[in-house]
C-alpha cells in the first residue's frame, strides 16, 4: 500500500490533472491512496470567500463566481463530453456554498470557514478521481470526513486516533483492494459529521493520517521542488538537495519553518517507521529526498529565513530578575494571544523573543505585556536558523546585517538580524 499527496501546486490546472494521472499510471500493481489539496491557490480564494461573507459583503457573489468559473475550465479541458456526470457532481457541491452565503451569518465565524473552506478539496478530488477513470484507471472518490474523524475545534481540528485508525482499517482498508482511492487532504468530520479542516497547509498531515492508519510502506510527497532542499531558493541563489534526511531532522526543519513538509507530518509515520519520500512531479523518476530513521552521516547545512521579524525585549518594571513567575506569566499572553515564538533568549533582566509580524496581533500582545513589563520592540528584522551551521555559514548570512540576537544550540544557530542596506 502506498499513499501519494498531491498539494495545490501539482494540480493547479488541467495539465497538472493530467500530469497526476501519468504519475499515477507509473505504478499500475501497487494498492494507491491518493491524497489532494485544492486546486492552486483556491484555498486562499476560499478564505476570502469566507471573510467576505461574514463581514456581510457584496463581493462575496463575484468571489464565488470567480471559483466556479475557474473549476469549470478545469472541467472543460479535461472531459470534452460536457454531459459527464462530474459536471453536475462540482454543480451540486457547490450548492453548499450557495445555499450557506444566501442567509446571513449567524453561525460561529471558525464554523463557517471549515463548511466553506472545505469545499475546496471536495471539488478538487472529485474532478480528479472522475478524471482517474475517463483515463482507464479504477478510482474512486472517498469522503475523508468519514475517516478523519476530530473534535469540534473548527479550523485546527484535533484528530481522534482511535476512532480514525478504527474507521481507516474497516471501512478504507477493504475499498483499496480493488480501486484507487482519491479522498482529501486538510479535512476531516466531527462525530456529529460537521467538517473541520486541521490547519493551512494541512494535506501533508491528512497523508501521514491515512499511512500511518494504513500500515503504508511508504508515503510520497509530490512537489513542484525537486526534494528538500537545504534553503529556499527565494532566498539563496545556491541550494542543493538533501537527498537523505532523518525524521528528526525533518522534523527540526520543518518546525523552524521550512516550508516543504507541514510540521505535524512526520511523528504519525516516525510511529510506524513508514518512509517519507519527497519527490518533484514534474520529473517523477528523480531521485528526491527520502527521510527515514537513518541518521544523516554527512550532515549538510540547512538555512531556514523569515523576513518581517519583530523582536520584543521583555524587562519587569521593578528590574526583579526575570524568573520563573514572570516567564510562565509572559509566555501565558503569548499563548493567549496566539502568538508563536521562534527564537527567544532570556538574560538576568530581559527576556527576548523574535515573532512573525501581524499589527493586530503585537498590538494587543504589547498592550497587555506593558501592563507588568517594560517592553521594547524592533520591526522589520530577519531570522535565519542555521541547521548543522560553523561559523562560515553564519558569516555568510550575515554579511551586511546587524546582528541582534544569536542564539546557538549543538546543531542549530539562530540569528536575528537587520539588514544595513534597507534605510527605515
Ligand atoms: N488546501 C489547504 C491549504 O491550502 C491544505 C493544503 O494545501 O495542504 O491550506
Ligand atoms: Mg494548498
Amino acid at each position: 500500500m502506498l499513499v501519494f499527496k498531491f498539494g495545490g501546486a501539482s494540480v493547479k490546472d488541467a495539465e497538472g490533472v493530467i500530469n497526476l494521472a501519468q504519475i499515477v499510471k507509473r505504478y499500475p500493481k501497487e494498492k494507491l491512496l491518493i491524497v489532494v489539496s485544492a486546486m492552486g491557490k483556491m484555498t486562499n480564494k476560499l478564505e476570502a470567500l469566507t471573510h467576505a461573507y461574514l463581514r456581510g459583503e457584496e463581493e462575496v457573489h463575484q468571489i464565488f463566481e470567480e471559483v466556479k468559473a475557474y473549476h469549470f475550465e478545469i472541467l472543460e479541458k479535461l472531459f470534452p463530453d460536457h454531459q459527464h456526470p462530474v459536471f453536475n457532481d462540482v454543480a451540486n457541491s457547490f450548492v453548499e456554498i450557495d445555499w450557506l452565503i444566501e442567509e446571513e451569518a449567524t453561525d460561529a465565524p471558525d464554523y463557517i470557514y471549515d463548511q466553506i473552506v472545505s469545499i475546496g478539496e471536495i471539488v478538487s478530488t472529485k474532478i480528479i478521481a472522475a478524471y482517474l477513470n475517463l483515463a482507464g484507471a479504477n478510482a474512486k472518490w472517498l469522503d475523508a470526513r468519514n475517516f478523519i474523524q476530530t473534535d469540534n475545534n473548527y479550523q485546527e481540528g484535533n484528530v481522534n486516533w482511535e476512532k480514525t485508525e478504527e474507521e481507516i482499517l474497516q471501512n478504507l482498508s477493504p475499498v483499496l483492494e480493488h480501486h484507487i482511492g482519491v479522498t482529501q487532504g486538510f479535512i476531516g468530520g466531527t462525530s456529529e459529521n460537521f467538517t473541520t479542516t486541521l490547519g493551512r497547509e494541512g494535506s501533508d498531515y491528512s497523508a501521514a493520517i491515512f499511512a500511518s492508519c494504513l500500515n503504508a510502506e511508504s508515503l510520497t510527497i509530490w512537489k513542484d521542488v525537486p526534494g528538500v532542499l537545504n534553503a529556499d531558493p527565494k532566498w539563496f541563489d545556491e541550494t542543493e538537495r538533501i537527498p537523505q534526511l532523518s525524521y528528526h531532522d525533518a522534523i527540526e526543519l520543518a518546525y523552524y519553518g521550512a516550508t516543504v513538509i507541514h510540521p505535524k507530518t512526520i511523528k504519525p509515520i516516525q510511529n510506524k517507521n513508514i518512509p517519507l519520500y519527497v519527490r518533484s512531479f514534474l520529473q517523477p523518476e528523480a531521485e528526491g529526498t527520502d527521510i527515514t530513521e537513518a541518521e544523516n552521516q554527512l550532515p549538510i547545512p540547512s538555512f531556514i529565513f523569515k523576513v518581517k521579524q519583530v523582536l520584543i525585549s521583555i524587562f519587569p518594571k521593578d528590574f526583579s530578575f526575570i524568573i520563573e513567575e514572570n516567564l510562565s506569566d509572559i509566555f501565558n499572553l503569548f499563548h493567549k494571544h496566539k502568538v508563536k515564538i521562534n527564537t527567544m533568549l532570556n538574560s538576568a533582566i530581559s527576556f527576548s523573543v523574535s515573532i512573525d509580524e501581524d499589527a493586530e496581533k503585537l498590538q494587543k500582545l504589547i498592550e497587555e505585556l506593558s501592563v507588568h513589563y517594560k517592553v521594547k520592540y524592533n520591526t522589520g528584522l530577519e531570522l535565519v536558523t542555521i541547521r548543522y551551521y560553523n561559523q562560515q555559514t553564519i558569516d555568510r548570512v550575515t554579511v551586511n546585517k546587524n546582528i541582534l540576537l544569536e542564539v546557538k544550540s549543538r546543531h542549530t544557530c539562530q540569528v536575528v538580524m537587520k539588514d544595513q542596506t534597507v534605510i527605515s
